[in-house]
């Protein structure tokens, strides 16, 4: 047995007990007669202490021991002198009455403890030394008790737990696919899975009427912040449902998840917010509302006053931005800079103070009379003490670039706190998007995504107006989750793959294999999809989904601790008839 305990569990009921404990040194203090060891394994610290009185052989040993050298030691749990009421195990030290060295160790490169000196680099060079430090091992034990509650409900409410493979066919979902050559069939290549949307739907066709998976899903996207190319999802499809029975499971799995995992109950029934109402309140389809400063549009009471570029706007929309009309115009000024950055784009920023006794200044004071400006305030619900801040533009840019400024504000004001959670559903998605670029409808979910049926009509004649049956789980500012009904009718299947910009012969192609599935008894059904990483950090209060990966790839894609991607080797290129081509400068 090369253990009798684990380094977190000896306490003062312990003492007198002879014990054996295996781990990693953590630290070493030499104080000439005594030298205390803090010995680490993934459940705690516990004190060794070396005495003079220790056998010699002991002594010797624990006079060369180094840092995260992997010792086993063996001696009498004893009351601590000085007791370390930080420590579950502060009461207690082992006595050691005999080392054994079970391997040495190199020089770390960095401090292994609760806060680490090592720069990201170095330690996601050396993950498997990070993730010895305490903060990764709880947010590995919190990813994986989230995994079992994930189980453990799901399979209570009878869904089944069906593995889709990894090798599959192109098909194109949104973002660039990973692919795979095939050795077996020259020339030809697998891709991995986007997501398994379409196996899913099939599963739904054979009859598997409540699925999950928490699989892996590929995505060769540009990394913006926080995205991997790999990521999990929880992915789950059900049959013979509307979008109120997914709500319905779904929501009760969130709650359940919010209970068990944080301790939060959510008795009232979560928010649903029509997609439109979020965007013309916050500016994103993914409202933050652990805060209120809603927006309120303006356009009618703004217009007409002599201010161009007031009038020549198609939409005018502001809010109130609680308590800040103490702002400094240095504050203000700074606050116009970050609108005006390009990642925001807005041309400036309208202000209106609010002070005491309700008398209003503003920065348009000009071209409105004060009851004018009044009426402005007014509208976005200003209170004495607070700063409205308003922009105006095309309806839908304007309201994106306020969403930034309102989260900006919120941020300045430590609104966005990460112990509080408010969870929603937006529902009432649009069917399709305008690229501007391409000039043609895209899918805002997926092309299996079906609209609503009363808006069905719209399809050919005004597609921007069809909107689908098609909902998002949001919770603090972020998508934890989506999904929609799906359209389960070959004839619908084929409509909308032609408002998509597909020929017949193509979307055969790519999409024959579902569109035959359903000529053999498609079931009416539905399904979602959560980013198992993102859920994991929202819980855990963090802003970065890699803390909750054991091994994550950097922001360029790589894995720097594998130094993955790399180079093949020339004959296994030949093996798949394969040739280099070097990318132009
Ligand atoms: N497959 C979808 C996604 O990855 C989710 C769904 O519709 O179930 O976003």
């Amino acid at each position: 047995m090369y253990r009798t305990h684990t380094c977190g569990c000896l306490r003062a009921e312990h003492i007198n007990q002879q014990v054996t404990l295996a781990g990693w040194v953590q630290k070493i203090r030499n104080l000439g007669a005594m030298t205390f060891i803090d010995l680490r394994d993934r459940y705690g610290i516990t004190q060794i202490v070396v005495e003079e009185h220790s056998p010699a052989e002991v002594r010797e040993t624990a006079s060369r021991l180094g840092r995260e050298w992997v010792i086993q030691v063996t001696g009498t749990v004893i009351e601590r002198e000085s007791k370390n009421a930080k420590m579950p195990t502060g009461d207690i030290e082992v006595s050691a009455s005999g080392i054994a060295v079970l391997n040495e160790a190199q020089t770390p490169p960095f401090t292994i403890e609760e806060n680490s000196d090592g720069g990201d680099d170095l330690r996601m060079k050396y993950r498997y030394l990070d993730l010895r430090r305490p903060p990764l091992q709880r947010n590995m034990i919190l990813r994986h008790k989230m995994a079992q509650e994930i189980r453990r409900f799901l399979s209570d409410e009878g869904f089944l737990e069906i593995e889709t493979p990894y090798l599959v066919g192109s098909t194109p979902e949104g973002a660039r696919d990973f692919v795979v050559p095939s050795r077996m069939n020259p020339n030809q290549f697998y891709a991995l899975p986007q997501s398994p949307q379409t196996l899913k739907q099939l599963l739904m066709v054979a009859g598997y009427d409540r699925y999950f998976q928490i699989v892996r899903c590929f995505r060769d996207e540009d990394l913006r912040a926080d995205r991997q190319p790999e990521f999990t999802q929880i992915d789950c499809e059900m049959s013979f449902v509307e979008q109120e029975d997914i709500i319905d499971v779904f929501e009760r799995w969130a709650k359940h998840m919010f209970r068990t995992v944080l301790g939060i109950d959510f008795a009232e029934p979560l928010r649903r917010m029509p997609w439109i109402e979020a965007m013309e309140k916050y500016g994103s389809d993914k409202p933050d509302l652990r805060f209120g400063m809603a927006f309120a549009e303006l356009t009618d009471l703004a217009k007409g006053h002599g201010f161009n570029v007031f009038d020549d706007a198609e939409y005018i929309t502001g809010f109130a931005a609680t308590g800040c009309a103490s702002y400094t115009r240095k504050q203000i000024d700074a606050l116009t800079e970050y609108v005006k950055r390009p990642q925001v784009g807005a041309k400036g920023l309208i202000w209106i103070r609010v002070e005491a006794g309700g008398a209003v200044k503003s920065s348009v004071d000009k071209f409105f009379t004060p009851d004018e400006v009044r009426a402005l305030a007014d509208r976005c619900g200003a209170q004495t003490g607070d700063m409205v801040f308003i922009l105006c533009g095309k309806k839908f840019k304007t309201l994106t670039q306020l969403c930034a400024l309102r989260l900006e504000v919120a941020q300045q004001l430590g609104l966005r706190d990460p112990k509080k959670f408010a969870p929603l559903w937006v529902v009432d998605f649009p069917m399709f998007e305008w690229d501007e670029e391409t000039q043609r409808w895209y899918a805002m979910h997926h092309p299996f995504t079906s609209p609503k049926p009363e808006d069905v009509q719209y399809l050919e004649s005004d597609p921007g107006r069809v909107r689908a049956n098609a909902y998002d789980f949001v919770c603090n500012g972020t998508e934890i989750g989506g999904g929609s009904i799906r359209i389960h009718d070959a004839k619908l299947q084929a409509q909308i793959f032609k408002c998509l910009g597909f020929t017949p012969e193509r979307a055969q192609e790519q999409f024959g294999f579902l569109m035959n599935a359903f000529k053999f008894g498609a079931p009416p059904h539905g399904g979602l999809a959560f980013g198992f990483d993102r859920l994991c950090s929202l819980f855990g209060g963090s802003e970065s989904i890699r803390d909750y990966i054991a091994f994550p790839k950097n922001n360029a894609g790589r894995d720097v601790m594998l130094d993955a991607p790399s180079y093949l080797d020339p004959s296994q290129l030949d093996e798949l008839y394969l040739a280099l081509r070097k990318p132009e400068a």
